[in-house]
């Protein structure tokens, strides 16, 4: 049974959700949650479950191995895209899933388990 590598990006495993968190002075949502607001310095956001969908707001590719705990295939690194997925509130740094084309921006994106490594853990990333 695969585990996520970072348990504390989660609000749920099943089904898949990411944890956010939203400030009770200003309403601004935050992932991952944090203890303390980012835009007015409140203290206490609420944890929140995020949307599971929304669209690319921008993306890249990967072209270097990220450092540990990311592992590189035995048969050496692949380049793969990377970007922005607007969900409404909040953008989420994600990997992008979408097989052999290419993301766009204005896609719409659903939440899904990325294994890591040998497959043992799990990361999050959004896919079409
Ligand atoms: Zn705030």
């Amino acid at each position: 049974m695969s585990r996520p590598l970072a348990p504390e990006l989660f609000a749920s495993l099943d089904p898949l959700s990411l944890a956010g968190s939203r400030c009770p002075a200003c309403a601004t949502v935050q992932f991952p949650p944090a203890p303390q607001c980012a835009h007015c310095a409140a203290d206490g956001p609420a944890p929140i479950a995020l949307p599971t969908s929304g669209r690319i707001w921008t993306w890249t590719v990967q072209r270097f191995a990220p450092k540990a705990p990311y592992v590189s295939p035995a048969s050496g690194f692949v380049p793969y895209p990377v970007g922005y997925v607007d969900l409404g509130e909040v953008l989420v740094e994600t990997l992008l899933q979408v097989g052999d084309r290419s993301p766009a921006i204005g896609d719409e994106v659903h939440l899904r388990r990325a294994p890591v490594g040998t497959g043992e853990h799990f990361t999050y990333a959004f896919g079409a």
